[in-house]
């Protein structure tokens, strides 16, 4: 066996063997393949594609390139959740404690952002003292006593992944769907997961942009748990416009801790509900896919303050200031404040997502490399959703700049990302569809 062979086989659209593909990883993952033909295998891959037994043969060569850890003596039934990747996307912050205080424990390692997408690391570091690297140690520790973890990577999972993943950013590879459905689910194993809720995006602001791509996307994925032996859920949800109003880092914490307390965004606390009832299902709380038998526990566990307290633990017991959280007036706050006004009147039809996701990574709030600091105070604060009907002068957003001539330029962004219509614009739904691997 030889990597050129295997490239040149999949190149002339043949199916490669379960040997070949280890071979490949394997060789990859220790240097002797290198990334040249790696992303020449990737190539080939976005061209000719792969089977299904292909693409699950790649995602467990991906998941055995690293440790796998096995959290079943800490947690007993291990569930976790997966976003695809978004703008104003803090589920986490708000699903974790509030699946926790229905008691089912999750311990979660989470990922940083990158280009437009933010990422929840980034999130909560916006908290002075919150411990995002937490040894493995600490972190089966924590999970065992307190049930609640949200840390970083604290293994070298699926190192094949990090590896290939940094190729495939740089040549044009990103968007075939064996090689992300591959990429999540191999973390997702590798991290010990029985049970994995995956949130698919689709739209403006997704990999995928029709509801039928981010469909067949979350099938590969659901075949890819039913060969490895895991249940899996995935959601195919809007990502047109951001999730709830606030994109950054502490205005996202803000309003995380306005949804655990009941409100502020009302589409993030329901979209919150629906990730946290498909992860309480799975750890056998419920049993309706529609989650009638668990909705009104976790509409109560928001109400009572319980999800609450329990996310003041989290940051506690990580090492957060709690003083923050408590009165968000003391997270990192933007010197310069900006409102933005709607120069007409009418209906909103277009929020883009990628655009205000792009105008906040601008702002300081993302990084454009791996290695970019991230600035916790800047962001951007929606007052309106798509659907929604305004007055010219109404106001349409906040900014949180670091100067003033940034503002100006975040305020000439959104504005080109916001598109207004005369007749009534109906709200975007908030999820397309659910399937199941069971
Ligand atoms: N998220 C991942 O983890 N991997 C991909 O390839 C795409 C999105």
């Amino acid at each position: 066996m030889n990597a050129v062979e295997i490239i040149e086989k999949k190149r002339d659209g043949k199916e490669l063997t379960r040997e070949e593909i280890k071979y490949f990883i394997d060789g990859f993952t220790s240097g002797e393949i290198l990334d040249y033909q790696a992303t020449a295998l990737c190539m080939a891959i976005y061209f000719q594609g792969m089977t299904r037994r292909e693409t699950s043969d790649i995602t467990m060569a991906m998941a055995e390139s690293g440790e796998i850890l096995d959290l079943s003596d800490t947690l007993g039934y291990v569930v976790d959740k997966h976003s695809s990747g978004g703008v104003g996307d803090k589920t986490s912050l708000v699903v974790l404690p509030l699946v926790v205080a229905c008691g089912v424990p999750v311990a979660k390692m989470s990922g940083r952002g990158l280009s437009f997408t933010g990422g929840t690391l980034d999130k909560l570091e916006s908290i002075d003292g919150y411990n995002t690297k937490l040894t493995r140690e600490q972190f089966l520790s924590q999970a065992k006593e307190y049930d609640i973890v949200l840390t970083g990577q604290t293994a070298d999972l699926a190192p094949a992944d990090g590896k290939l993943y940094a190729l495939r950013d740089v040549s044009g590879t990103v968007p075939s769907e064996p090689l992300i459905a591959a990429s999540i689910m191999s973390k997702k194993i590798a991290g010990g997961a029985d049970g994995i809720v995956l949130d698919v995006k689709m739209g403006l602001g997704a990999f995928m942009q029709t509801v039928e791509d981010a469909r067949e996307l979350a099938q590969i994925m659901i075949n890819i748990g039913r060969d490895a032996g895991r249940q899996v859920t995935a959601l195919v949800s809007d990502m047109n416009q951001p999730l709830g109003y606030a994109v950054g880092n502490a205005v996202e914490v803000v309003e995380a801790i306005d949804a655990l307390h009941g409100r502020g965004a009302q589409d993030l606390i329901d979209h919150c509900i629906v990730v946290a009832g498909h992860m309480l299902r799975l750890a056998g709380k419920g049993k309706a896919t529609d989650l009638s038998d668990v909705r009104p526990m976790l509409e109560e566990k928001l109400a009572n303050g319980e999800a609450w307290e329990m996310f003041r633990k989290l940051i506690e017991v990580q090492g957060g200031n709690v003083k923050q959280v408590d009165n968000p007036d003391l997270l990192p706050k933007a010197p310069v404040i900006a409102e933005v006004e709607s120069p007409q009147s009418g209906s909103i039809k277009m929020i883009h997502a990628k655009e205000i996701g792009l105008t906040a990574l601008n702002l300081g709030a993302g990084r454009h490399k791996k290695t970019d600091p991230v600035d916790y105070a800047v962001g951007i604060v929606l007052d309106r959703k798509v659907g929604d009907r305004v007055k010219k002068g109404d106001r349409l957003c906040t900014i949180h700049a670091r100067t003033e001539e940034d503002a100006r330029i975040a305020e000439k962004r959104v504005l080109g990302a916001c598109a207004w219509s005369d007749e009534d614009v109906k709200p975007l739904p908030l999820f397309y569809d659910a399937l199941f691997s069971e």
